[in-house]
C-alpha cells in the first residue's frame, strides 16, 4: 500500500497515527487504545525496541523476533532490512530497486555495531541482501568500504548469488521515465525512500543498518548519503543511533547522523536532535529545501526515539511493549 493511502486509511479507520505525542485526526479525549498508542509513541524506555525509516512493519517485526528470543541488535538490524530488500514491491531497496538513468539498479548499504565497527557497499550490483554484504565487509576485511565490481566480487565469493536486479514493474517505471527523462530532485517521497534500521537488544546494546537503491533514475555511478557512515548511518553505543532517509546530498554535506548523535551527546533528546539537525539543512543561506526531503530517526541509550523531517509524510515504523507501529513525523514545512 502507499504511504499516503495508508495515511489516510489509518485516520478513518480510528487505529490513529501518532506524532510526537499526539493522534493525528484525534481531537477528542483518547480512548484507552489511542491512549496505549501515545504512549508506546512516546518515550518509554523499555527494551528490546526497534525503529526504521518509513512504514516497514514486516521488518520492524523480524528484527523484534530476534530480539525477543534474545538475539542481539546487530542481527536485528541486518534481518529486519533484508525484509524489505527481498520484497520486489518496495521499489528503493534491493530487488525490485528502481534503477538509475541507464537502466542499472546499484545498490548502497551499510552497517555499524555497538563496538562502532562498520562495513558498507557503495554501486553494488546484482546482488539482493546489500546489506548482509555490508556485514561481511565489516566482519571478514580489514576495510570499511567497497564499492562497485570489487564489493560484487567479494559478494560472489562469500556465497552471495548473483541475479538481475530489475524487476518488470521496475523496468516498466523507467521505461516511462524515459519518454521525457527529467532528472531532478523533487520532494515526490515514492522516488526517495531508504530502508534505516536502528535497535537496542535486551542487553542494552545498539546497532544500526542502511540501505537503498539510491535515488531513482540517477546518474550512472551515483552514490548517496546511505553507505556513508556518519551521513546515511551513526552508532555510537554510549549515546545513541541516527539513520537518513531523503536526498543524500543534502545529508552528506551536513553529515546528518553523525550531527544527530554528537546532539545527543550534548544533552539533547533524540527529536531535538532530529529537528537541530534538519534545521541545519534548510537555514542555510539559499537552500533549496522546499524541493526535497530529508528526515531522520533517532534513539538514545535510554530508548528514547525521535523523528523528523522537511517535508509532511515522512514516517517511521517503532516496535516497542508489544505495539508494532507507524508514526507520523513532525516536519519543518508547514507553510
Ligand atoms: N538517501 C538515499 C539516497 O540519497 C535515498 C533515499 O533515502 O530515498 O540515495
Amino acid at each position: 500500500m502507499k504511504r499516503r493511502h495508508f495515511i489516510k486509511n489509518a485516520s478513518l479507520t480510528g487505529v490513529g497515527l501518532a506524532v510526537g505525542s499526539t493522534i493525528v485526526g484525534c481531537a477528542e479525549t483518547p480512548s484507552e487504545e489511542k491512549k496505549s498508542i501515545i504512549a508506546a509513541a512516546t518515550t518509554k524506555a523499555s527494551l528490546p525496541l526497534v525503529i526504521a525509516t518509513w512504514h516497514v512493519i514486516d521488518a520492524t517485526a523480524k528484527a523484534m523476533e530476534i530480539l525477543q528470543a534474545g538475539g542481539n541488535a546487530l542481527d536485528a538490524v541486518e534481518q529486519g532490512c533484508m525484509i524489505e530488500e527481498a520484497n520486489e514491491k518496495g521499489q528503493s531497496v534491493g530487488k525490485g530497486g528502481l534503477p538509475d538513468r541507464d537502466g542499472n539498479v546499484t545498490l548502497d548499504a551499510c552497517i555499524m555495531d555497538k563496538h562502532g565497527n562498520c562495513g558498507s557497499v557503495v554501486y553494488l550490483q546484482n546482488i539482493t541482501h546489500a546489506v548482509s554484504v555490508a556485514r561481511k565487509v565489516m566482519e571478514d576485511t580489514p576495510h570499511v568500504m567497497l564499492a562497485g565490481e570489487g564489493a560484487k566480487q567479494f559478494a560472489v565469493s562469500k556465497g552471495f548469488e548473483a541475479e538481475d536486479l530489475l524487476t518488470d514493474a521496475s523496468k516498466q517505471a523507467w521505461e516511462k521515465w524515459k519518454v521525457e527523462a527529467k532528472y531532478k530532485p523533487i520532494i515526490n517521497i515514492e522516488n526517495h525512500d531508504t530502508i534505516g534500521m536502528l535497535a537496542i537488544d535486551k542487553n542494552g546494546d545498539i546497532s544500526g543498518a542502511c540501505t537503498t537503491s539510491g535515488l531513482a533514475y540517477k546518474m550512472g555511478g551515483r552514490v548517496g548519503d546511505s553507505p556513508i557512515i556518519g551521513s546515511g548511518l551513526f552508532v555510537d553505543n554510549e549515546i545513541g543511533a541516527a539513520v537518513a532517509t531523503g536526498l543524500g546530498e543534502e545529508v552528506v554535506k551536513t553529515v546528518g547522523s553523525f550531527l544527530v548523535v554528537e546532539l545527543m551527546r550534548q544533552g539533547k533528546t533524540p527529536q531535538e536532535a532530529c529537528e537541530e539537525a534538519i534545521s541545519r539543512i534548510v537555514n542555510k543561506p539559499n537552500s533549496d529545501y522546499k524541493n526535497f526531503q530529508v528526515g531522520y530517526i533517532a534513539v538514545n541509550k535510554k530508548g528514547e526515539t525521535g523523528s523528523y523531517s522537511i517535508h509532511q509524510w515522512f514516517s517511521m515504523t517503532k516496535f516497542q511493549d508489544g505495539v508494532n507501529e507507524q508514526i507520523q513525523s513532525d516536519y519543518f514545512n508547514k507553510s
